[in-house]
């Protein structure tokens, strides 16, 4: 087996890193595999065995760890997270390999230790949708099923994921480092983050923070443009690389709604579509009282260079959000505030389906309102819009190149899904294709454009 897996992580953090051994899988079976994640590690998808895709068979010299970290989860604090499930099994050309669904870790305290085959394919459909939408996340190498079964609302087959990221240091990681009182402990942790991620500000902590905040706020305002709602933003799921990282109870919104919230867990609403920059925001907050030790000798004085930079937060995120609405716009220039806070507000109070909105109005633009318009029950609020629009000039391509098409529709996921279960993996071979292209009108693919039926109901995901 020549994959080579270094453990940059292992050894440079090693209090953060419990060295760990994936369980035996009854029967292994590879479901899918993606080898355009193969192909951008520069492995030949031949190597990318079971036995190294489940942990159970790893190549000499690999440490495979347990990765410690803390967080806040639905707001409280738990100061032992940790890779209850999950090993990273070490870095091939500087990106980590990782493994969820692996068995039980030291980390794992009353879990089981193991994913279910729905949620491990949940992530690799959506997180393949998301990166082909130009959303920076975590990729999907494979997802294997391992024979063995496991209880959840429904019994389910188990399965593992192998998924590749920038890295897998979160907030969380550094809320853990800070807790720990070794400075020494936190400032390598750091120089580690800084080394894999933002190079050019080696020593600088300050710099480093304020490039976290810049890449969330880009991250989250793409997220916002495509109506995607991560369900389970703690803050041991944001990373710091600015990938999307976890696909727990994720779903895209169709009938606009700033309080769309999927997951069975969010009882609360907290992880709302709408407040998902405010959240990130609150989670960046915890990320710099982590990180105070190294932003000045005086913790008293680091904090209002914290603050500072924190608070490049909402422009940033208000920037990046004008920029990506005036492209889906098809304008040349910002659009006023008035026209999308109109815009807003109609798409709100009709329900009306976010992506097929976009993706239509490239139709109107060309002059042809008819298939928009239709979306709206009552079209007066839409009709008044409309000219105001129009006189701007908008661009039909440009819009198409941005506006999807095709995206992981809730109710396709979990057909998708339901099928796999029962063995049928055509149905999700067939999605992941509509959706790994997604700006371009395809024959054949209508359904995959459509909005879920009316019989679908109210839509609920789980971990
Ligand atoms: P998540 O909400 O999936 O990000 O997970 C939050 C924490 O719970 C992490 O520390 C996970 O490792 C842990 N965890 C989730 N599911 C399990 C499981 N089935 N067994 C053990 N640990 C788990
Ligand atoms: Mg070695
Ligand atoms: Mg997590």
């Amino acid at each position: 087996m020549d994959v080579t897996l270094e453990h940059r992580f292992a050894d440079e953090l090693p209090e953060m890193a419990i060295p760990w051994a994936a369980e035996q899988t009854p029967d292994p079976r590879l479901l899918v595999l993606d080898e355009d994640v193969a192909a951008e590690l520069g492995v030949d998808p031949s190597r990318l065995t079971v036995g190294l895709l489940t942990g159970t068979e790893v190549p000499e010299g690999a440490k495979p760890v347990a990765q410690a970290y803390a967080g806040h989860q639905f707001g409280g604090y738990s100061p032992r997270l940790g890779d209850g499930r999950a090993l990273l099994l070490g870095e091939i050309n500087g990106r980590d390999l990782h493994l969820k669904g692996s068995g039980r870790t030291p980390f794992a305290r009353g879990g089981d230790g193991l994913a279910g085959i729905g949620p491990m394919l949940r992530e690799f459909i959506v997180s393949k949708g998301m990166h082909a939408l130009g959303i920076p996340t975590t990729r999907s190498l494979a997802v294997v099923a391992t024979g063995r079964k496991v209880l959840r609302e429904q019994p389910q087959p188990g399965a593992v994921l192998a998924r590749v990221a920038a890295s897998h240091l979160r907030v969380g990681s550094f809320q853990f480092a800070r807790a720990t009182g070794d400075a020494e402990l936190l400032r390598r942790l750091a120089d580690h983050a800084i080394d894999r991620h933002y190079p050019a500000l080696k020593g600088d902590y300050l710099g480093f923070y304020d490039a976290v905040v810049d890449a969330q706020a880009s991250l989250i305002a793409k997220w916002m443009l495509v109506g995607f709602v991560h369900g389970v933003m703690n803050t041991d799921n944001m990373t710091i690389s600015g990938e999307t990282i976890d696909y727990g109870p994720c779903a895209f919104m169709e009938a606009v709604d700033p309080a769309a919230v999927f997951s069975s867990i969010d009882t609360g609403g907290r992880y709302a579509f709408g407040n998902q920059p405010g959240i990130a925001q609150w989670n960046l907050a915890r990320l710099a009282e982590a990180l105070l030790p190294l932003l000045h000798e005086d913790e008293e004085q680091a904090i209002p260079l914290a603050v500072a930079s924190l608070e490049r937060f909402a422009p940033r995120f208000d920037a990046a959000w004008t920029v990506g609405m005036r492209d889906k716009l098809g304008l040349a220039e910002d659009p006023p505030a008035e026209l999308t806070t109109e815009l807003a507000e109609l798409l709100r109070a009709g329900k009306i389906d976010y992506t097929t909105f976009f993706r239509t109005l490239s139709e109107a633009a060309r002059g042809n309102a008819g298939l928009t318009r239709a979306l709206f029950d009552d079209p007066a609020a839409f009709d008044a819009w409309l000219p105001r629009w129009q006189s701007l000039s908008p661009d039909a391509e440009r819009m198409d190149r941005v506006n999807p098409i095709y995206i992981p529709r809730n109710h396709l996921v979990e057909e998708a899904l339901a099928a796999a279960v029962d063995d049928d993996l055509d149905p999700l071979h067939r999605l992941v294709d509509a959706i790994s292209d997604p700006f371009h009108e395809r024959r054949g693919l209508a359904r995959y454009a459509e909005p879920a039926p009316g019989d679908f109901g109210p839509y609920r995901t789980f971990c």
